[in-house]
């Protein structure tokens, strides 16, 4: 810290992201990403685009993926937003959408950014604790607010709420913006994208992280009524007109127009973590149901920060948080088949 730095930098507690380490050949299993890879064809639109025109600046309203994104989920072009990874849409959102007169509220066990946005924009966040059995309760979202915010699958848990009780969250809130982040919802959940049209003060954000395998692109979204998304484009154009670079809009629209390696690659995932759930259950983990990409699981005996720790040493990584009610857990992201072979092997030698 030093003299030339503002007071609202001093105060800031930035976000920690989980580790990208070098070291080659690691069976890396510890930041959610898909282990199959992207579509050859976003490979292709990417080359393609490449040896056409870098020289010029992209769409700054990123039309064209709009138009896919909204023939995709069946709504129109001007109730979608398009942001730099979804935590480039969460980042706008919250400075666009959240009121300042009563707290914004998201479960107290969930994605860690949620608190270091209301601190970057200097608006109270509420943490509410989830049930014993780490789910969300809607019942707890009546209580005033200026704005609700949850994963939907939750992580780091994976559980998964359905439909109708976001429903009776939008119901208790009509004058506050809810939003569902669904960056997991491709591994087995339904999407609530399907309820915009109902609720106007629904916004559903996606991400081509996770289902889609491009973490690397960095392409994430909003859906929800042209009202709010015209508030978001007021932020976005304040901010940085050009999110998304050329490559980025090409390779995103063609993830869109490979309906089928995107089903397999969900399939396989969702295969290989009911696989990796009995092995873990075998293996004496009490592991909660998860429709995301990943398990969350604690050993019933040992210590999930020497499991973490033990696994390490074998070249696996996982991720284990340092935090009240969830330290004995590992959250286990699912791998290819060797990859999560090595890991049940790992626990065996431990
Ligand atoms: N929301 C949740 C719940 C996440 O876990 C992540 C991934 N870390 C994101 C949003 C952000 O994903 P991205 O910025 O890669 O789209």
């Amino acid at each position: 810290m030093s003299k030339f730095w503002s007071p609202q930098v001093k105060e800031l507690v930035p976000y920690v992201p989980g580790e990208q380490p070098k070291i080659p050949n690691l069976v890396k299993l510890n930041t959610n990403e898909n282990p199959y890879g992207p579509s050859p064809k976003v490979i292709a639109a990417i080359q393609a685009e490449l040896n056409d025109s870098l020289r010029l600046y992209p769409d700054p309203e990123g039309d064209t993926l709009r138009q896919t994104l909204a023939d995709y989920h069946s709504v129109k072009p001007e109730q979608v937003f398009l942001g730099n990874g979804s935590d480039e849409v969460l980042a706008h959102l919250f400075y666009a959408l959240f009121q300042h007169d009563q707290p914004i509220l998201y479960p107290d066990i969930t994605y860690s950014f949620y608190p270091v946005y209301c601190g970057l924009y200097n608006v109270e966040g509420k943490a509410v604790p989830l049930t014993d059995s780490f789910e969300i309760n809607p019942e707890d979202y009546t209580q005033p607010n200026g704005g609700i915010i949850f994963p939907n699958p939750n992580a780091p848990t994976g559980r998964y709420m359905g439909l109708e009780y976001i429903e009776t969250i939008l119901q208790a809130n009509p004058e506050r913006v809810v939003v569902v982040d669904e960056a997991y919802i491709d591994f087995g959940g339904e999407t609530a994208i399907k309820l915009v049209d109902l609720y106007p003060n629904l916004l559903v954000t996606q991400t081509l992280s996770k289902a889609r395998s491009l973490a690397g692109l960095r392409v994430g979204f909003a859906i929800g009524h042209p009202d709010l998304i015209e508030a978001l484009n007021r932020v976005k154009n304040s901010f940085n007109s050009y999110p998304l670079d050329r490559l980025a809009l090409a390779g995103a629209k063609a993830a869109y127009e490979d309906e089928e390696w995107f089903r397999k690659s969900c399939e396989g995932v969702i295969s290989e973590r009911e696989r990796v759930t009995q092995s873990l259950e075998g293996l004496g983990f009490e592991v909660l149901p998860s429709k995301a990409n990943f398990v969350f699981a604690r050993h019933t005996e040992k210590s999930g920060e020497d499991l973490a720790q033990g696994l390490r040493e074998q070249g696996i990584i996982v991720r284990h948080f340092n935090k009240p009610r969830i330290s004995e857990f590992l959250r286990i992201t699912i791998g290819t088949a060797e990859q999560n072979d090595a890991l049940i092997r790992g626990f065996q030698s431990l």
